[in-house]
């Protein structure tokens, strides 16, 4: 079931209880999660509808908050982007959350603007007995995008091109140094290091994307768990618990390897509990819309489950028997397809990724073949099984159509008939259409070498006759005539 946004619409079937906070033992505990869905509803920050923006698209939603938060400037970035801190409630203990400290890595950054809304709401819309348990009890400090420059590329690094969660150590970095400065001058009880992992993660032994990764990063080699980081584990068992509601089974755990030179480590190290939170993917949900609300979800609740101390509850061994990460997808694998080579012919499984490259609030998607043979223990967003299916190679319509003569009926024409790419006039370069054919102009003519490390351009065929075209890692099925995505003309 979709939404008008295409976002799945799961949690009117949840069968929890309409009451808030209250188990069935009237024991406090985590928020409901339908509860948790109509907060995000009605705070979603409106401005921001993608992942990519920058600074200035943030810094007037940072002035404009009202008088329960105190704003400040805590530094600014190589480049002279102010970075700031947010500080709401009067509580005892002190949570620091900071995101985006990977510039491409937003999801999280665009929850927190939606949690400011929330916790600044007015009284009247039932949701104040959170808010006030969230007030009296805690007393939080935010800085979302602590890299505004690789922001503004969106890119990981900063503009010194250093990494900088690798710098928590040798301090190189002006953001790396805020950072750590917010944290001692703070002293936080607790730690929200928010990022964004890359879609191939999966959750160990199953084809579901880890949709969202969790640590409770170690402090020493020996990964030995002290009562801070015992505190971390306890607050992700919460959130674990809440998504497996929401997105069952597709909830992972870093390996909790140290490494010496990043943040999350060194802050549990310096005696914060410290939680990563990992945004992967979702399929169906490419500006990672969703997985924004999921994140607004969990922040909510796990900082009621801190107010409330309601955490506690949970133990070391539930965060243990979270599944852990593993990295077997890819974005489309097919499986068992014949390969003429000469006069033999072999079975292989042809895995493809993509990569993204964005184009206004277009996000293109290039294909590339990434690994051939048996590709048994991977999975794919998109699977095929091309069992008595043959690979053939396409050919190139060299006579030039223009733009306006090539409609999408005739681009399946021409697919129809073996054409996986058509040329047009030169002055239509880097233009972006949608036909479900390779669009080049003189010069650029594309390479159908069907091997590793090439782009996936081939037919699948059943008994000699075209079934699938495989156009730059995207599926066309030719007979359905269904397909949608964006490409340039070359
Ligand atoms: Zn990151």
């Amino acid at each position: 079931m979709k939404s008008s946004l295409g976002i799945p619409v799961i949690f009117i079937f949840l069968s929890v209880g309409l009451y808030c906070c209250q188990e069935k033992e009237g024991k406090p505990s985590a928020i409901n999660p339908e509860i948790l869905e109509s907060a995000f509803a009605k705070y979603k920050e409106p401005s921001i509808d993608n992942r990519r923006f920058g600074y200035q698209h943030i810094a007037p939603l940072i002035s404009n908050r009202n008088a329960q938060f105190e704003t400040k400037v805590v530094g600014k970035s190589i480049e002279g982007r102010p970075i700031h801190s947010l500080s709401f409630g009067e509580g005892a203990r002190k949570v620091l959350l900071w995101s985006q400290m990977h510039g491409n890595e937003s999801t999280a950054t665009m929850a927190l603007f939606d949690l400011f809304n929330f916790l600044e709401g007015s009284g009247e819309d039932g949701f104040e007995s959170i808010r006030q348990a969230i007030r009296e009890n805690l007393r939080l400090r935010f800085i979302p995008m602590l890299n505004p420059d690789g922001a503004e590329r969106f890119k990981r690094r900063n503009a010194q091109q250093i990494d900088i969660n690798r710098d928590a150590v040798r301090q190189s970095s002006p953001e790396g140094i805020i950072l750590k400065k917010a944290r001692d001058e703070f002293s936080p009880d607790f730690g929200f290091n928010l990022h964004d992992q890359n879609r191939y993660y999966n959750v160990e032994g199953s084809s579901l994307p880890a949709t969202i990764s969790f640590l409770a990063p170690a402090y020493n080699k020996a990964r030995e768990v002290n009562a801070v980081r015992s505190k971390a584990m306890k607050v992700i068992v919460g959130m674990n618990r809440l998504l497996q509601q929401l997105i069952p089974g597709q909830v992972g755990k870093y390996d909790d390897s140290f490494e010496p030179r990043a943040f999350g480590d060194n802050i549990q190290k310096w005696g914060t509990s410290t939680i990563l939170i990992e945004s992967g993917a979702y399929p169906g949900d490419p500006e990672k819309q969703f997985i924004r609300q999921l994140n607004f979800m969990i922040l909510l609740d796990a900082l009621y489950g801190i107010a409330t101390e309601n955490y506690l509850k949970y133990t070391e061994e539930q965060y243990i028997a979270i599944p852990e990460n593993d990295s077997k997808l890819m974005d489309l694998l097919i499986r068992n397809v014949e390969t003429v080579a000469g006069d033999n012919s072999y079975r292989t499984d042809i895995g493809i990724k993509s990569s993204e490259r964005f184009l206004d609030s277009l996000i293109l998607m290039k294909g590339n073949i990434v690994d051939w043979g048996d590709l048994s223990v991977y999975h794919g967003y998109k699977e095929i099984d091309a069992s008595g299916m043959v690979l053939e190679k396409g050919k190139i319509w060299k006579e030039e159509i223009p733009m306006e003569k090539l409609t999408q009926g005739k681009a399946m024409d021409l697919l129809s008939e073996g054409y996986l790419a058509v040329a047009t006039n030169k002055a239509n370069q880097g233009q972006v259409h949608q036909l479900p054919i390779v669009v080049f102009t003189e010069g650029n003519e594309p390479n159908f070498t069907t091997t590793l490390d090439e782009p996936p351009l081939f037919y699948l065929t059943e008994e000699g006759e075209r079934k699938i075209a495989i156009v730059n890692g995207q599926v066309v099925m030719l007979e359905e005539e269904d397909f949608s995505f964006w490409q340039l003309i070359r």
